[in-house]
């Protein structure tokens, strides 16, 4: 199995742009689920204090 490159996703707030957490993914995970399955997901927003659709930002890291 090839050491494939890590690909680090900052989750960001949709609505107020507030640093929501990373998510680390290959481009499809063993469950076949890819990476732009997560730019549907909801995540609770500490600053909107509600459910908001994160958006995704490719981070690269070189390790
Ligand atoms: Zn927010």
């Amino acid at each position: 199995m090839p050491r494939g490159k890590r690909t680090v996703f900052m989750m960001q707030c949709s609505a107020c742009s507030r640093r929501n957490g990373t998510v680390r993914l290959h481009r499809q995970n063993n469950k076949g689920v890819g990476w732009k399955d997560f730019k549907k997901t909801n995540k609770y927003c500490g600053k909107c204090r509600k459910k908001v659709i994160v958006k995704l930002k490719e981070e690269r890291h070189s390790t």
